[in-house]
């Protein structure tokens, strides 16, 4: 399927202010309170008129694991997502064939919306501690402002080292989400284990997680007798 560029709600036709669109980067396998946080503080830091969330169709660091089909992360992150209206859910990546780079979103989104469009690609700070070996990391340095989530007590100081040692340009600012305690791996393990995952992701996603029988739900009724909570 060709991917659709993201319409953006409100840019009209005035291009003389400028718009500052984030892009929301994740797996979402599944996505949860500490994403929903970020993006939210995110945009009241940056002053962002829109947060897209934009889940990976082929993540290019996980070709060897396990992820969640597309459609499915994809459905989970309308539902989080539908009450705010600062939010909005794209398939740009997962509608784009092979595997996913940044840097194919971000040009396409530069290529495409007009200049006074500012792009802020939002994502974890273990994730932007590698940025350097991203795919065409110094275009992406040119194209982007990245604001990395950190979890309390994490090491900003080393992590901006390691990329001012990278030598490649980076824009990069840090926002530290307390409810970044909560992680997709936590959620799957919990799903898995029959135990209670309420009050860390939305009513709307858990009821998805069991309708879909996702992470093993279904194997872990039939042994155990238990249920997701
Ligand atoms: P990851 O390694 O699974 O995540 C690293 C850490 O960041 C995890 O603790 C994760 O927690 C957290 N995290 C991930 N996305 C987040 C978000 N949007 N907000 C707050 N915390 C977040 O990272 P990933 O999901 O594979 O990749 C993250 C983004 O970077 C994706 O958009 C991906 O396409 C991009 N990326 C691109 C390249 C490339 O172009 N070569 C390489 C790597 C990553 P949870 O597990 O709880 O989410």
């Amino acid at each position: 399927m060709k991917p659709e560029i993201p319409r953006l709600p409100e840019l009209g036709a005035d291009w003389s202010h400028e718009y500052r669109l984030g892009i929301m980067g994740g797996t979402f396998d599944p996505i949860h309170y500490g994403h929903l946080v970020t993006a939210e503080q995110a945009r009241e830091a940056l002053a962002l008129d829109l947060v897209l969330f934009m889940p990976a169709g082929r993540p290019a660091f996980k070709l060897d694991s396990d992820v969640t089909d597309a459609e499915d992360r994809y459905a989970m992150t309308v539902l989080a997502t539908a009450a705010n209206p600062a939010f909005d859910a794209s398939r740009f990546e997962i509608d784009r064939e092979g595997v996913t780079y940044t840097i194919d979103t971000l040009r396409a989104l530069r290529e495409h919306y007009p200049e006074n469009v500012k792009l802020f690609f939002i994502t974890g700070a273990d994730a932007v501690l590698d940025l350097a070996t991203w795919h065409d990391a110094e275009a992406m340095a040119k194209l982007a402002t990245f604001i990395a989530a950190t979890r309390p007590g994490y090491d900003i100081e080393q992590a901006r080292k390691r990329l001012d040692e990278s030598g490649v340009p980076f824009d990069v600012r840090y926002i530290e989400i307390p409810a970044l305690a909560i992680s997709s791996t936590n959620i799957r393990q919990r799903v898995q284990a029959g135990k209670s995952v309420r009050y860390l992701t939305s009513e709307s996603v858990i009821g998805y997680i069991r309708k879909n029988g996702l992470y093993n739900v279904h194997r872990v009724e039939r042994v155990e007798g238990t249920h997701i909570r």
